[in-house]
């Protein structure tokens, strides 16, 4: 064991975790100087597991992908993080160009992503991506396995990219604690029936103890496919399959709401909002945004094309209204999302041109692709008047729980897709349908005449839903569920759990909160 080992850190009130997750929370690379330097994860959920972590302990398995991972480690491929606060191990898992290219952007990008999303844009299955996919969830679960901080510790596993990895593991630990949250929709049956390697995805899953999906329409496709291919049985949020069952729930995720309440609260926002205003050439008294990962799911072109029928239905407001797009690149070496990246920069291109401002050539949208960082995006989103999340599919959506994490002056109003996972709790927000350009045209049109009143009423209602559920919560909802069955006794019988049923494990997951 290194000197790195997380058994360091387990004198806490709390058993100490296996986080698994494609992303690591922090990326070492070499400053100009030669020196060794790091920086986290951007993003909400990394940023909430990673303070999981840091009270929790443990370790923390997820891919090496900064420039200098390497370089960072032990022999033992660990690095303890925070670098600044060690507090929980990081194990890198080293991937090859290949194994990255089939693994990563071919089967999980190409493949699930467009297959659990609704936007039409075909999945691609190659056999060549599947076994490489597979061999690197297998490598996963065996790293998980190496590094399990204690027999019992809750292995939590994030997301699509590694749904193998719960049926690898329990081959190896028959008696892990397995818990995964698919972050994305999961489709419907019909749907799912595309991939070839559908009974796989749906084995791996159904190893976990505890399966959790943003919405209970998710819950609803995974037990409806579990259903169509194994003939498996549902009964009181238990799937039963093979001889043994999982937990199976929705539990919607939230976002850091006291750590973007700390961020509006520095004094130093109003200063970033100016200077965000001045870089952004702003001088209009009305500023719409839209905040995304530049993606085909997004709707990032419908929201162009509304945009286009406000300016043409109502073109005094060229001079009046500004609308900032954020589009940060990724995937970008796949086809469809350079298609979708090329489309958008056209349309922005042809708005701009079609409705330029008198003594202005540069139009009413202003185009950025590249990501801001949490303070600069709060400022963003205090500047806004509105704020729109078009998604044509989205298993949650955190850019619109973030705006109304940030809007505690009661400000801005959220326009909001009703197919995005968010507008199951966010009907307060105009809800729009991203297809439909006439519909969300007129409700761009409320959002800018929305009384004071009616906006403030709407945001306090909002916020209210938000601070309800944040990511602590959700993270916590999910571990105390995995924990609860824990402390269900193990039935008698062979230490091979596929070998046995389970009929009396404690129905934990009954107890989190379920959508419907
Ligand atoms: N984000 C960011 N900087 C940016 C744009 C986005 O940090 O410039 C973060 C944003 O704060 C949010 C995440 O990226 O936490 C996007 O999450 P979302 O659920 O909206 O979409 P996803 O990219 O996961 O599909």
């Amino acid at each position: 064991m290194s000197s790195l080992s997380p058994h360091r850190h387990d004198n806490r009130p709390s058993r100490p975790l296996a986080v698994v997750s494609n992303r690591e929370p922090y990326l070492h690379s070499l400053a100009g100087d030669g020196s060794l330097t790091w920086a986290p994860t951007t993003g909400g959920v990394s940023v909430a597991l990673d303070a999981l972590m840091r009270e929790r302990g443990g370790v923390w398995v997820a891919h090496g992908a900064g420039a200098a991972d390497r370089q960072a480690v032990d022999d033992d491929d660990r690095v303890l993080v925070p670098p600044n606060s060690p507090s929980y191990a990081l194990r890198r898992v080293w991937l090859n160009e290949s194994e990255e290219h089939h693994y990563y952007e071919g089967f999980a990008n190409e493949g699930l992503w467009p297959l659990c999303h609704v936007a039409h844009v075909k999945p691609v299955f190659r056999a060549k991506d599947w076994h490489v996919y597979r061999s690197v969830n297998e490598r996963f679960a065996r790293t998980v396995s190496d590094e399990l901080p204690d027999l019992a510790a809750p292995v939590f596993i994030q997301d699509y990219h590694l749904a193998l990895v719960p049926g690898y593991l329990r081959r190896l630990r028959p008696e892990a604690r397995i818990a995964l949250f698919w972050h994305i929709p999961f489709p419907h049956p019909e749907k799912l029936r595309l991939c070839p390697y559908r009974r796989q995805l749906l084995e791996g899953l159904v190893a976990t103890d505890l399966l959790a999906f943003q919405l209970d329409r998710d819950r609803l496709n995974f037990l409806a496919a579990a259903h169509a291919e194994f003939g498996a049985k549902e009964d009181r949020s238990r799937v039963y399959v093979g001889g043994r069952s999982a937990s199976v729930c929705a539990v919607p995720i939230g976002v850091d709401f006291d750590r973007i309440q700390r961020v509006t609260r520095d004094p130093s926002l109003e200063s970033e909002m100016k200077r965000l205003r001045r870089e952004l050439r702003i001088n209009t008294p009305i500023i719409g945004i839209g905040v995304d990962r530049l993606d085909y799911t997004k709707g990032i072109l419908e929201r162009l094309a509304a945009l286009d029928a406000l300016f043409s239905r109502w073109p005094v407001l060229r001079d009046q209204l500004t609308f900032v797009q954020i589009a940060v690149p990724s995937r970008s070496k796949l086809d469809s999302y350079a298609a979708v990246e090329a489309d958008i920069d056209r349309q922005v291109a042809k708005v701009n041109a079609k409705h330029a401002r008198a003594g202005d050539d540069t139009g009413p949208i202003r185009y950025r692709k590249s990501a801001l960082r949490i303070r600069r995006l709060v400022a963003l989103y205090r500047l806004a008047d509105f704020c729109i999340v078009s998604s044509l599919h989205d298993g949650m959506n955190l850019v619109a729980k973030e705006f109304v994490a940030a809007r505690e002056d009661l400000g801005g109003v959220l326009v909001l897709s009703e197919l995005a996972g968010a507008a199951q709790e966010l009907g307060d927000a105009v809800i729009i349908n991203p297809y439909d350009v006439e519909g969300f045209t007129d409700g761009l049109r409320q959002a800018l005449d929305m009384p004071a009143g009616e906006r403030q009423r709407r945001m306090e209602l909002l916020r209210r839903v938000v601070a309800g559920r944040d990511v602590l919560r959700w993270a916590t909802d999910i571990l105390e569920g995995l924990e609860s069955l824990n402390s269900a006794p193990l039935p008698p019988g062979p230490t091979d759990h596929r070998q046995r049923p389970n009929p009396t494990m404690v129905t934990g997951a009954e107890r989190l909160p379920t959508k419907g």
